[in-house]
């Protein structure tokens, strides 16, 4: 195990723009699971560096993957936070137990953490609204082609220090809605955060993109009526008298940025409502000059305002190239208590030390 004392601290430059999710830092967490072997084995921290694995081992072949995303911030004293980094681990159980995959111990995996984070802390980029992206893994690794739950397993931790996740930087984005595909079903595995549902939605993102927008809206897989989520948000949508978002049906992800944005609303007295969305009801309001903003809410953006929604021939256009008014000041709370620049009162911020 490597120690931050035994490490040489080489001075870390950062590059100027930090593309999301292509650097990495020099360490990562790993530990094995045997089913066979009792479980869990020796947690460890190691240099980063390529896995060596079997070609036949089941992730490969049927997708038997999940992870998370939290961030690591450098707050304005110093300190390095963590946001409700629990969440994460309650909801990286929850998947696991949908996939037939072992509970992780959140106490052991976030002590582990904090320890990766202090080894690698200098690739915290300090710049505003920089932060190190956490991603956690399970992968499946048996390495046998039958069908059946693993009894195998590798959890890692990777860093990347990033910027802001739109290349659009907090401007506002486009989004496309379809009725062509879905992303995922109730009762199915659309709330957890597995690989499968990732692979199905990027045909569609990839169709959006070329008409000039940067997020697929997936409706219910069921009707293909009701509004869901965006590709990796949880969607808010501002009407005159009532802000509505998708209640947790069961194939959408629940977001941890979207139960601090429920939680702030309420705080704020907005009459904030879990209800079920038309797509219809978006447009129609929107002409009766009842719709205001459209947000999205996840860990990678924070808050991303909408500017623009299409859904087949008909578009909704704010015509403008500024963040929604609402989504500006939820931007600003959230990351200002991640930042420490605003008191953190409600218990999220876990402290790196
Ligand atoms: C990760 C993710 C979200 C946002 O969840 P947070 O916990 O807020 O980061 C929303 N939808 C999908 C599909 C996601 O993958």
């Amino acid at each position: 195990m490597i120690s931050a004392k035994d490490e040489e601290m080489k001075k870390v430059v950062l590059p100027e723009k930090l593309e999301f999710g292509k650097l990495f830092t020099p360490h990562m967490f790993e530990m094995d699971y045997d089913e066979n072997l009792g479980g869990w084995l020796e947690p460890k921290i190691v240099d980063f560096a390529n896995l060596s694995m079997h070609p036949a081992s089941m992730v490969f072949h049927y997708g038997l993957e999940i992870f998370e995303g939290l961030k690591a911030y450098k707050q304005i004293d110093g300190k390095i936070a963590l946001f409700r980094p629990e969440k994460n681990f309650e909801r990286l159980n929850r998947s696991a137990a949908r996939l037939s995959m072992p509970q992780v111990d959140i106490d052991l995996a976030l002590q582990f953490l904090n320890e990766l984070i202090l080894i690698d802390k200098d690739w915290i980029p300090t710049k505003e609204n920089y932060s190190l992206y956490i991603r956690p893994l399970l992968i499946a690794t048996d390495p046998i082609l039958g069908v059946r739950p693993a009894t195998k397993f590798k959890l890692l931790f990777i860093l990347s220090p990033v910027g802001p996740y739109y290349p659009e930087g907090f401007r506002p984005i486009a989004i496309s809605a379809t009725d062509k595909y879905v992303r995922a079903v109730r009762k199915g595995i659309g709330e957890c955060k597995t690989g499968g549902n990732y692979a199905a939605s990027l045909l569609a993102q990839k169709e959006a993109r070329a008409r000039g927008y940067s997020q697929v809206l997936w409706l219910d897989a069921i009707e293909q009526k009701y509004i869901e989520e965006v590709g990796t948000m949880n969607l808010f949508i501002r009407f005159k008298n009532e802000i509505v978002t998708s209640p947790l049906t069961g194939s959408i992800l629940p977001g941890v940025t979207r139960d601090a944005v429920i939680t702030i609303l309420k705080e704020w007295n907005y009459n904030i409502v879990e209800r079920r969305v038309l797509i219809e009801e978006v447009y129609t309001e929107y002409e009766k000059g009842n719709l205001i903003e459209i947000f999205g809410t996840g860990t990678a953006a924070v808050i991303a305002s909408v500017n623009k929604l299409e859904f087949n021939d008909r578009i909704i256009d704010f015509q403008t190239e500024e963040a929604g008014e609402l989504a500006s000041r939820l931007y600003k709370e959230i990351t200002g208590i991640q930042f420490g620049k605003i008191e953190d009162t409600h218990d999220w911020i876990r402290i790196v030390e």
